[in-house]
């Protein structure tokens, strides 16, 4: 007789872990407790049936409860909660929502996989009907059906995470006027400021307004929301609100029925996704994570996460042994045609951790510039001093975004450092990279400084530099006409061509920071300087393009 394996929650852990289990044990007694009307929707896709590119409503649900049944042989009961878990006697009191009658079930292995639910925070009116999250079907479901009843000519994002932009995407798509209201100083908090920042300004370009360092104070309307008022007081008109200010986790099972949460507030869980009870599992949005790079307890409320945790605990739950090892918090968000990628450790978490890091940048083509269509990159690499080991990076551009994310997410868990990523072997053709794939550009650049064949200074260096007053002489070497379009201010002019008549214009003595368009042209005034006796040179990291995202402008 095997398991009688009970999962709660039916989407991404649940789904996932009911059907490992199913194949790791043909004998289980398999049964899933699923309080809302679906099981294994797309939540992901939401954003992109409100945007229009999934067209069709049903592309949404991935697994019916029939399919479960048939192919899997699990029972899947929609429209049941589970309200209580009862773990001396080992089952738990599920209520039929439909009937209203509440029974018991038993189980000898439980895996709870319920998920988060969306931040509403207490602010006046967010109760009006037009007032929403984007999190569930029922949410689409309204929001489309406000877009169908009446004119929607403006909408109110209020947050800028990845849901929120991803929302605000689908409205730009529906030609839509957006406004999206963030509290902090930046969207995307896990880039760095100056890589959101490109977020920013491209959504401004399709004619968004990103509102920073404001939060909402009050929804405003008669019957329906039409303004919202914003703490400065500024009032935008708002025929919807789509509130996308977080996700905290679902844990009142796991309280009231006393499995221990970690540091974070998550489920405490160990590597076979087993909490404080051997007996029960937890995965997905409500548990605790370690981070692979620093070790340190983490939540990574993602798909990804998700799933494989679902798997180990169902493959568990079932008699198997898997392991989940850990999160690198990899992620990828498309605003428009613009995608922003982040692995690893930012620079405050590679601060917080206590890390001795520095950081190079890298502008690339995603692909060779003379096939037509090639679109610009950056990469933003964040590698530990003195060993050289890839802690993160961040990467913004139009096209091969996410691949060069995934390499490089690839090298941090393969622990390698900035030395192998100068030798990885990567596919390469005109129409998908270049003979130098951008990730290997980036561990060029990297490692040049790690062997300290080159030292540079990054935007936000510079800036500190000055604020402190340092005296330092920035030497722009590009052509006159680049010069003329705009340069860092107080930067004197020596095109690169001329650097070695007119290197004695330069005072040695003197801290001296090169830059050109992206590092190339200046990395050669670099040595040519240097081979003239100066000693307290900085390549500018990136270039006058990297200048451009520290000083705020555009990409
Ligand atoms: P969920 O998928 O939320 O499932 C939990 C389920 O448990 C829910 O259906 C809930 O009804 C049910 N439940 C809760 N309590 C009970 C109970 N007591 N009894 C019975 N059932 C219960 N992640 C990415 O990695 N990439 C993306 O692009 C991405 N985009 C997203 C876009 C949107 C709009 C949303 C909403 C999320 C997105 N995510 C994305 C996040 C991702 O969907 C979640 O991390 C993932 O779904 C979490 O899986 P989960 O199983 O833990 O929780």
């Amino acid at each position: 007789m095997g398991e009688k394996i009970v999962v709660i929650g039916g989407v991404a852990a649940g789904a996932s872990a009911a059907t490992k289990a199913r194949r790791t044990s043909e004998d289980a007694e398999i049964i899933v407790f699923e309080r809302g009307s679906y099981v294994s929707f797309a939540n992901c896709g939401l954003p992109y049936y409100v945007g229009g590119e999934i067209r069709e409503r049903g592309q949404l649900f991935l697994v019916t409860p029939e399919m479960f049944r048939q192919r899997f042989n699990i029972e899947v009961k929609i429209n049941h909660e589970v309200v209580s878990i009862n773990r001396a006697e080992k089952y738990v009191e599920v209520v039929d929502q439909a009937s209203g009658r509440s029974f018991r079930e038993p189980y000898t292995k439980l895996v709870i996989a319920t998920g988060g639910t969306p931040v509403r925070p207490p602010i006046p009116g967010i109760n009006l009907p037009g007032v929403s999250t984007l999190w569930t079907v029922p949410d689409v479901d309204s929001i489309m059906d406000t877009i169908a009843a009446r004119r929607v000519d403006s909408v109110a994002i209020v947050g800028g995470g990845f849901v929120g932009l991803e929302t605000a995407e689908a409205f730009i798509n529906r030609g839509v006027r957006v406004y999206i209201v963030e509290m902090l100083s930046q969207v995307m908090t896990p880039l760095d400021p100056e890589m959101a920042g490109i977020m920013s300004g491209h959504l401004q370009a399709q004619g968004a307004e990103v509102i920073l360092g404001d939060g909402v104070a009050r929804f405003l309307g008669r019957d329906r929301v039409e303004e919202v008022e914003l703490a400065s007081g500024r009032k935008i008109k708002a025929d919807l609100a789509v509130v996308a200010v977080g996700v905290k986790p679902e844990l009142k099972l796991v309280m009231d029925s006393g499995l221990a949460l970690g540091e974070t507030k998550g489920v405490l869980v160990n590597g076979k996704m087993q909490t404080s009870d051997p007996d029960i599992y937890a995965a997905g949005d409500i548990v605790e994570s370690t981070h692979l790079l620093t070790g340190k307890k983490v939540r990574v409320p993602l798909a990804g996460p998700a799933n494989k945790q679902g798997r180990v605990a169902g493959a568990n739950a079932a008699g198997g042994n898997l392991e989940f090892e850990g999160v690198l918090g990899t992620m990828v968000v498309k605003v428009c045609d613009l995608t922003a990628a982040k692995t690893g450790l930012n620079e405050r978490e590679a601060g917080e951790a206590g890390l001795d890091y520095f950081v190079s940048y890298t502008h690339n083509g995603d692909h060779a510039g003379y096939y037509p269509g090639a679109k610009p990159m950056v990469i933003k690499l964040l590698a530990e001093k003195g060993t050289g080991r890839v802690l993160g990076s961040q990467i913004v551009g139009y096209q091969g975004v996410d691949k060069r994310i995934d390499v490089l997410a690839t090298a941090i868990y393969g622990k390698m450092n900035v030395k192998n990523l100068e030798n990885l072997d990567l596919a390469y053709a005109p129409p998908y990279s270049s003979a130098k794939d951008p990730a290997i550009m980036a561990g060029f650049v990297a490692a040049n400084v790690l062997r300290g064949e080159v030292e540079i200074m990054t935007g936000a260096q510079l800036l500190e530099a000055r604020e402190r007053g340092e005296d330092l002489q920035v030497v722009d070497v590009r052509t006159e006409e680049e010069f003329e379009r705009g340069h860092i201010p107080g930067a004197k002019h020596i095109p690169v061509d001329s650097m070695r008549e007119r290197a004695g214009e330069l005072d040695p003595g003197k801290t001296t920071v090169v830059y050109c368009g992206v590092g190339y042209r200046s990395y050669l005034a670099y040595k040519i300087l240097q081979a003239r006796g100066f000693t307290k040179l900085k390549n500018f990291s990136g270039g006058f393009q990297s200048w451009l995202l520290v000083s705020g402008r555009s990409f």
